[in-house]
């Protein structure tokens, strides 16, 4: 990882400014609106934006929708909603391939008239074939030479839509037999009789990513196009179009590694495959990588600044734990988030010694480390919940908590003492019967006696039913197969708590803020929540608990 905030792009934009090879720098992130953004993409939003900021520059946003059988507006709103949620801003920047279509199309034309780009009548497989390998260079087009005058008829047919999908390309005539294969005569243009969000039906012929996008860099004086590892190759066919072409600025193009996480896919495809089989309930399903996905969680978006800042921008590609995210959404809600309690899934408790009927208030700590945050009053009575798994009828050695005969302390009230158990017909635990000691109110006993654990509880009557929901990896695998994703899914990474108990503090907050439920992790109001009928996620467990 890099030191802090410099990274080798960060040295190429600083060279570039002392040696005012550019006076402002700009940047853009280029989405194609196809999907929701993705933790990746945050890696490659703050890169983009966060140089703009640093360096005094902007940074644009610019949809790249150049397909559209695959673009939709939901995905447009989504992702200008992502990025001001990750806390970035393009001002008034806001920009759309498809503006620059009728340009494109000139420039394409004049390519055809410089004797730069034919028209080619191959199908796709003849073209893939006849594009080589590694080892073999290509062979050209039958169609390669035709005559300016007759490219040019075609290709104006072509955009007045005359002719089916698939059945004629532009591409630039370069070299069949370059050692890069992306500059064997790519295809620029192709046809394809479909509606755009923003043309309509304008159009009938769309360019190729290659084509529109360093021409769309140019147009819009970008001069540091920041993109991942994989369009490195790209970059000659990226220079040899602007050296071609009538473009008002030359952008230079930088790559960098792009983000692979432990048990997650980034990938638009299969992101897009879960959704639509229904292996999550949307796009912004709690156990998604979207940042929709994150935010619902209950991800404070600092958090995922923090994460994007520590793992620092490299040249290669690696896979960063997705431990590392955890820690650092764990560590910012550990000092944000106000402590409350909750009870995940109740064991009912009875304190035999406790008056009938009474009720008293009891002091709770908002936040061991923060004194501002104040505290709140709780209600202790006769009937209590405490967690199921914080007892153990017959507890093996090392177990501290409730047991028959044995004595704990429940946090802000008193020390409790278990002398019964109620059995169903089944045969299971379904309430304690306890005694208390009055003695031990806040949590200390005056003749100086130790118990070894403290459990958290809520009053039977003045708590509120919740339910609870618990993500754990999407992925059982720490490297799914994108190829076979569905093999890897995680069959519990879901569990849902239908019978949860809150704090009425809890259940009446509509802040949004996330909350430590204590002893249990942090967590958020779901969008599902209906009156009488709040719904939890958990945002993050409090301890590490996935193997490495
Ligand atoms: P996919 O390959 O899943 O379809 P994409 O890269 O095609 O994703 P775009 O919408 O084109 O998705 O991405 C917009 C920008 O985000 C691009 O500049 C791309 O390089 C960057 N980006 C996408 N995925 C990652 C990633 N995992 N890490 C860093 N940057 C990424
Ligand atoms: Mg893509
Ligand atoms: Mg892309």
């Amino acid at each position: 990882a890099a030191e802090a905030g410099r990274d080798f792009i960060r040295d190429i934009v600083q060279a570039d400014l002392s040696s005012k090879k550019h006076s402002r720098i700009v940047t853009r992130f280029p989405p194609e609106p196809n999907g929701y953004l993705h933790i990746g993409h945050a890696k490659s939003i703050a890169l983009n934006f966060g140089i703009a900021q640093e360096f005094a520059g902007k940074c644009h946003l610019r949809f790249d929708d150049t397909n559209p059988t695959k673009e939709e507006q939901e995905y447009i709103d989504s992702i200008q909603a992502d990025v001001h949620w990750l806390g970035y801003d393009w001002g008034t920047d806001l920009y759309y391939a498809s503006d620059y279509f009728d340009r494109l199309y000139d420039w394409a034309e004049g390519l055809i008239e410089a004797g730069y780009a034919y028209v080619d009548d191959q199908s796709q497989e003849e073209i893939r074939i006849n594009r080589g390998t590694l080892t073999e260079p290509g062979k050209n087009s039958p169609f390669r030479d035709r005559t300016v005058e007759e490219n040019l008829d075609l290709f104006r047919r072509m955009k007045a839509g005359e002719f089916p999908n698939g059945t004629r390309v532009l591409r630039a005539k370069i070299d069949m037999a370059a050692g890069n294969i992306n500059l064997r005569d790519p295809v620029l243009y192709r046809i394809l009789h479909a509606e755009h969000p923003r043309t309509g039906d304008k159009w009938s012929i769309y360019p190729s990513y290659d084509y529109a996008h360093g021409q769309s860099d140019a147009i819009e004086g970008i001069t540091h196009s920041i993109c991942t590892l994989e369009f490195e190759d790209h970059r000659p066919l990226y220079d040899w179009l602007l050296d071609k072409l009538p473009v008002p600025s030359k952008p230079r193009q930088y790559e960098f590694a792009r983000l692979n996480l432990t048990y997650t896919l980034l990938s638009k495809r299969v992101l897009t495959q879960l959704v639509r089989d229904g292996h999550v309930s949307g796009w912004d399903d709690p156990r998604m990588p979207t940042i929709a996905g994150l935010k619902r969680r209950g991800v404070p978006p600092a958090a995922v600044r923090e994460f994007v800042k520590r793992i620092g921008v490299a040249k290669a590609n690696s896979v960063v734990d997705v431990g590392m995210l955890e820690f650092c959404i764990r560590e910012h809600l550990n000092k944000s988030a106000q402590r409350r309690m909750a009870v995940l899934r109740p064991l009912k408790v009875v304190i035999e010694n406790y008056p009938e009927g009474q009720v008293e208030e009891l002091e709770a700590v908002n936040h061991p480390d923060d004194p501002s945050a104040g505290t709140r009053k709780i209600l202790f009575g006769r009937e209590l919940y405490i967690e199921r798994d914080d007892f153990m009828e017959n507890p093996p050695k090392k177990f501290f908590r409730l047991s028959p005969g044995n004595e704990v302390r429940l946090r802000y009230a008193y020390f409790i003492k278990c002398t019964g158990v109620i059995k169903n017909d089944a045969g299971e635990v379904v309430e304690l019967r306890c005694t208390y000691d009055p003695a031990t109110k806040g949590g200390n006993a005056p003749d100086g006696r130790k118990v070894k654990a403290t459990m958290h509880w809520l009053s039977a009557k003045d708590s509120v039913p919740a339910e609870v929901r618990v993500y754990n990896q999407l992925f059982s695998n720490p490297s799914p197969s994108a190829a076979n994703f569905a093999a890897d899914l995680n069959p519990e990474s879901l569990e849902v708590l239908p019978d949860a108990r809150i704090e009425p503090s809890v259940a009446s907050d509509n802040s949004g803020e996330v909350m430590q439920f204590e002893r249990q992790g942090y967590f958020v109001r779901d969008k599902d929540s209906a009156p009488g009928k709040p719904v939890f996620n958990r945002t993050i467990g409090l301890r590490d608990t996935f193997a490495k």
